[in-house]
Parts: C-alpha cells; structure tokens; sequence
C-alpha cells in the first residue's frame, strides 16, 4: 500500500444524491469548513450545473480559501465545465460513461463518438486551466482494454489523475484488487470509487489501495445513492489499525463530523454503525462489562477517544455487579457489597420484565435502596413566559425556598433557556450547582406529545440525572430541573439558610 494515501470526500456530491437529501448553501459550507479540518485533500463541493443556487454554493466554498482542493463534479459537456469554471474551482470530476449499457441507452452513442467527446472535454478543462481527476463511470462492467484505451487518450490530452467508478456495487474484494492493479500501471494516479450495494465499498477500497490506487472517494457515515458510498471514517480506521498506515486525517474529529452529517442531511445513523454508531463503543453484557472494566482491549478494537467517540454500559438483563458497583459510583454514592446486590436484583427484574433500566431509573432504585428519600425543600410556585419571534424569550420564576418565597426574572435564547435560567438566578445562592446536560423527547406523535426531559446535573463529584415528563415543554424542564436539584441538596444534606 502506498504511504501517499489522499482522499477526495464527495459528501457535498454524491452524499448529497442521497434520495431525499437537500444540503442548503450554508449547511454545505459547514461541512465544508469541517471536512477541511478533517483533514481531507480534496472536497468534491457539487454539480455547478445543477442551479444557480448549486453555483453560488460552490463558490461560497471556494471563496472560504480552505488547504483542501475544491472540485466540481462534471459530464464532458462545455456548459459543465463552464459552470465549474464560474466557480472557480481548482478542479473537475469529469465523469465518462464508459459501459455498453450506459453508452448505448444512457447516451445512443458509440465507443469512439464517447472517446472523441471525453478528449475534446479534457483539451477544454486543460486549456481554462482546470486540474482533471478523469472518471469513468459504470468502470467496472467495462472491458478492460476499452477503458486503458480511454485512459491513455485523455491522459495524453491533458488528465492529470484517474478515477475507475463501480457505480453498482458489483466489486468483490478479489476482484477490486485485480482491477485497480491493472488500473495502476497506467502514467497517472488512479483514484478508487465504490458503492455500498452489497456492503463491500469498504473492503473493495482497501482492496484497491492495496491493489495501487492512490485515492480514495469517501463520504461521511457512508451517505450516497441507494446503500450509499465507502464510509471515510470506516476505511480510516480500517487502515490505521488493521494496516497500520498512518493516514493525515483526524481521526478524533469523526464522531463529531458524523453527528453534523447525520444533523444536516436529515439521515439517521444505524445505532450499530461502524466507528460512530450510537452502539459501536456500549457494553451491556456482564462477562464484557467486567473484562472491559480490567483492561477496554478485551472487547473494544480501538479506543472510543480515537475517534471522538464515547464508550457506554447499558444496564440490561445481562448486566453484571460490577458496572453496577461502578455506574453507582458515577452518581457519587458509595455503597457495600449487600446494598450493590440488593440494586442488581432490582435492575435484573426490571430488564425481565422488557425494560431498558435507564440512568434515572438506576438513580431510583439507589435511593430507595439506600432510603435515601429527597425532601422537596425548593418548590415551583408559579412561572411566566413571554416569547414570540418579534420579542427576547423572558421568564419570572416564584420559587419557595425553605418557607420563603423568591422571585427572579431572566432572558434566554428561547422560552426553556430564559426559564432554567431564572431558576438557576433565584437558587443561585443556595446552591453551586451546574447544568451539564439537557435532553428533550417527544413520546408520541403530534404537537400535543408528551415531553419527556431529561437533565444531569453536577454538583462537586455528584452527578444526578432526573426527569419529567409533561405535556409543556418548560413545565417539564422546569421541573426536571428542580427535582434534580432536591435530590443534590438532600444528598449533600446541605441545610438552606434564610437570608
Ligand atoms: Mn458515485
């Protein structure tokens, strides 16, 4: 395998033909900007011909200055190559069809009208300018000598890399690395492009880095036309530590960069992707959980920090003492061999009977264990939101603190953040007490869902996780935060003062 790997990220492209994907121009320059961090070398930003907002969009990329070279996708057509022109990109993806089937019914051409057409292209490209990764497209369902063939004559007008596509999917691993080793010999770099159809894109991309190609096409989580492309972050890792090939991207940004990916293209990720699924770094079973505990190799390949990513025990009916020993101890409360049984089974039964035991549900059983019952010393009395798109989200909050009542008042970005807000200005003195995560559900379907909130909160070495479940969104933010804080202030056995 060749130390020099480049990537060419086409997210913003072929990430973006993702049936029912639209990427605003804004959006894509976040992703951009992100990309470039990443790390990538060239970020293939978009079709120039598709619209005029696909034009500007592109632009606004290139205006941005990143290190990575920005690239149009185009057909070998004068007006493509003048739309990329207008955006001045460094660089066209020129794609040739190149199969019978696409030559035939996709163009009603011959092999050599194609030739001629992706020569006169390149000339075109070349004489403005332009750098030419030169594709073909549907590569793999082509012979062979028909593609070196067209290789070689582009190449001689002017292409200075190359790309084979398997367009369908239809590579094996053995078949990839023969393909891209034949591919290999020819003057220029060739770049490698794979489909997800048979869940191969990976496995074939390796395949062909191993085989000689020196490139490879990636998109983020995998997105892409029908199953989708090879996953960057996937073949990364992949190359790191089964190939143990440093690459120059930044592997500790993939968890983050999916989580934009998934965010903006509106495509949610399997829990149990590769690299940066919700599930690729949980535990849940006891015998895992305990080894796990001893040494992470036992049951991780690599180590969830590498790739921004965090590991997770779930509490389920295949969980183990010793987690739950541990996962106690993240709440900040000690507890003895007899106590940590008595909560095992509790936990054990709950999951029996079909239920996922949750942090709250953990932080109950703990309590009612342990008798640790919270007295309500804060309490709601009323609270009033003023909001609206044409005025500052406000909030009073009236709170009674030990048989005193306390008013405040604050503003916020919306309606929650200017209530917690005046919650935490009114409890301020009482407590040091930080909010460090909020989380928000709708249970069912229409605008009058249940909401279920979910907050942690921190107070020195004390996590506390509670909830509250309402049909309004403040009244359940309010309270879960409140509640939070009961417990904390029971805990810590702090006596409030009056003023
Ligand atoms: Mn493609």
């Amino acid at each position: 395998m060749k130390n020099n790997l480049r990537i060419l990220d086409t997210t913003l492209r072929d990430g973006e033909q993702t049936p029912g994907v639209f990427i605003t121009s804004d959006e894509k320059l976040k992703i951009a900007k992100k990309l470039d961090m990443l790390g990538v070398d060239v970020i293939e930003a978009g079709t120039a011909i598709t619209s005029k907002g696909e034009q500007k969009s592109i632009k606004q990329i290139v205006d941005e200055k990143l290190t990575a070279e920005i690239s149009s996708f185009a057909r070998p057509i004068q007006k493509d190559i003048d739309a990329a022109l207008k955006c001045e990109v460094d660089s066209i993806h020129l794609v040739i069809p190149t199969s019978d089937l696409h030559i035939q019914y996709k163009l009603g051409k011959t092999r050599s009208e194609v030739e001629e057409i992706a020569v006169k292209a390149t000339e075109y490209a070349k004489n403005h300018g332009l750098i030419i990764e030169l594709s073909t497209e549907d590569a793999t369902r082509t012979e062979i000598a028909d593609l070196k063939r067209l290789y070689n004559k582009t190449i001689d007008a002017g292409a200075q890399r190359l790309c084979a596509c398997d367009t369908i999917g239809l590579l094996t691993p053995e078949k990839s690395y023969e393909f891209y080793k034949e591919l290999s010999q020819l003057k220029k770099p060739i770049s490698v492009h794979c489909h997800n159809d048979f869940g191969l894109a990976v496995a074939n991309t390796l395949a062909a880095l191993k085989a000689g190609a020196t490139q490879a096409h990636t998109t983020i989580n995998g997105i892409g036309e029908r199953a989708g492309n090879t996953s960057l972050e996937e073949l990364i890792m992949a190359l790191e530590t089964l190939y143990h090939k440093k690459t120059n991207i930044k592997t500790q940004k993939f968890h983050e960069m999916s989580k934009l990916v998934e965010t903006i293209s509106g495509i949610k990720l399997q829990p149990n992707k590769a690299i940066v699924g919700e599930n690729a770094f949980a535990h849940e079973s006891g015998i895992h959980s305990d080894g796990m505990m001893k040494n992470t190799s036992t049951y991780e390949p690599i180590k969830p920090e590498t790739v921004g990513h965090k590991r997770r025990f779930v509490l389920g009916k295949h969980v183990g003492k010793k987690i739950i020993h541990e996962k106690v101890k993240e709440l900040g409360i000690k507890i003895n061999f007899d106590q940590t049984e008595k909560i095992f089974q509790r936990v054990k039964s709950l999951s029996d009977m079909g239920k996922t035991v949750t942090d709250v549900d953990l932080q109950a059983i703990t309590e009612d264990v342990l008798g640790l019952d919270h007295e309500n010393l804060i309490t709601l009395e009323e609270y009033t939101i003023v909001s609206g798109n044409k005025v500052t989200p406000t909030s009073s909050v009236k709170l009674q603190i030990a048989n005193e009542e306390k008013i405040q008042a604050d503003v916020g970005v919306g309606p929650v953040d200017a209530a917690i807000k005046a919650v935490q200005k009114t409890i301020k003195e009482e407590t040091n007490i930080q909010l460090v995560e909020y989380h928000v559900d709708a249970i069912n379907g229409g605008t009058d869902a249940l909401i279920d909130v979910v907050i942690k909160l921190k107070s020195e070495d004390k996590i506390i996780t509670s909830r509250s479940t309402q049909p309004d969104i403040i009244t359940a933010s309010v309270e879960a935060y409140l509640s939070g804080v009961n417990r904390i202030i029971t805990q810590n056995k702090k006596i409030i003062k009056k003023e």
